[in-house]
């Protein structure tokens, strides 16, 4: 069941469109990511659900009902921003009541829901502390501490980790799952950081310049991205895109790619399953596991990779290269000591490969 509904949104900031008509139905306790790249438009359309941007064109609903001109502090949502926003002069405990008192809720309620925030988010020993005596990781719950008390019926996220350093980011990213799991409150989420999109969702919204570009859980968009942008922009490593024209040898369709730097022969890919065309421009996006350093299987072709650096990360390894003059790069668990200007043999597991029409920027493969 859906909660929120948005049919053809669309925003304007005078003669500028920034959202051009997102249609998107948010499911009724669902964890949902809008990701993107900055300036594709995820804060605004966040603004825009919470009631703090108006709507251009298009329809908000809620439950079945209109709410494009309900106001902000009438919609029921709670919004957690990447400045959390908190009242410096006011104590934790005073910054976590204050939507309650401006509601006038009573005394016992507000003491009954502070001690269960500050249970859920351990902040019961800084509850008379002022925000400037707190770390930013500490802000950052007393800010969520603020929308759980409310027991909205939406809670809308904008970069809330953001602003924290690396370590104290995914223990929160931690927490913010567990919590989700918890309290199942239906939740908006806006990251531009695809590892906290692929972690913390039930589905993710791929923006790009006011536009959907997928919608799908999170290994549905990994395995199947409907196009480069989606392809390039989840997974870490990057996914490779090696791009060359089809062609047909000995009745077998493939691409070829042309060696522009490294002197070595040109390189030829079979692809199997595919509608492609002799002559088409293609991209073959090869996910860095897919990659085989030392042991090729069965269904795989060898390319010649030139070495360009190897990161060892302990448990694994990243090897930087080329093949005829395009960036790869390939993961594994193996510790390997290649030297840089190192010509390998690299397979690929030819049944993993995602084709994309280069023009389009379609998937081709399914
Ligand atoms: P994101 O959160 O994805 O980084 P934003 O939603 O903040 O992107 O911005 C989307 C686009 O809208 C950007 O091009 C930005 O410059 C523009 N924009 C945002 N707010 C305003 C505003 N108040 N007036 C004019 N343009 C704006
Ligand atoms: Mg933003």
């Amino acid at each position: 069941m859906s909660v929120l509904q948005l049919n053809k949104l669309v925003k304007r900031y005078d003669s500028v469109e920034v959202l051009h008509g997102i249609d998107l139905k948010v499911h009724k306790g669902e964890f949902l990511v809008l990701i993107g790249p900055s300036g594709c438009g995820k804060s605004t359309l966040l603004r825009m659900l919470a009631g703090l941007e108006d709507i251009t064109s298009g329809s908000l609903t809620l439950d079945g009902k209109e709410i494009n001109d309900v106001p902000s502090q009438k919609r029921d949502f709670s919004m957690v921003f990447q400045s959390y926003a908190l009242y410096p002069h006011l104590t934790v405990y005073e910054n976590i009541a204050f939507g309650l008192k401006v509601r006038k809720a009573d005394q016992a309620h507000i003491d009954k829901m502070i001690d269960w925030a500050a249970d859920i988010l351990n902040l019961a020993p800084l509850l008379q502390r002022t925000p400037k005596q707190l770390s930013g990781g500490q802000c950052q719950r007393v800010a969520m501490g603020r929308a759980l008390v409310r027991e909205p019926k939406l809670f809308l996220f904008d970069e809330p980790l953001s602003n924290l350093d690396a370590k104290l980011r995914i223990q929160m990213r931690a927490e913010m799952k567990a919590l989700h799991l918890k309290l199942q409150t239906t939740t908006v989420y806006v990251t531009h950081d695809q590892v906290e999109a692929m972690t913390l969702a039930d589905r993710i919204v791929v923006m790009n310049v006011g536009v959907i570009e997928q919608i799908g859980t999170p290994l549905e968009l990994y395995d199947n991205p409907v196009n480069l942008f989606v392809a390039g922009f989840l997974g870490a490593p990057a996914i490779a895109f090696i791009r060359g024209t089809v062609q047909n040898r000995e009745g077998q369709l493939g691409v070829a790619v042309q060696d522009t730097q490294q002197g070595t022969e040109n390189t030829f890919i079979p692809v199997q399953h595919v509608d492609v065309a002799v002559g088409q421009e293609i991209v073959l996006g090869i996910r860095p596991e897919f990659f085989q350093l030392q042991t090729a299987g069965q269904q795989s072709c060898i390319l010649k990779v030139k070495v360009k650096f190897i990161e060892a990360m302990g448990a694994e390894s990243y090897v930087h290269g080329q093949v005829c003059g395009q960036d790869l790069i390939a993961k594994t668990a193996l510790r390997l000591d290649y030297q840089p200007g190192q010509i390998i043999d690299v397979g690929v597991d030819l049944t993993a490969l995602h084709v994309f029409d280069a023009n389009s920027g379609l998937r081709l493969s399914n």
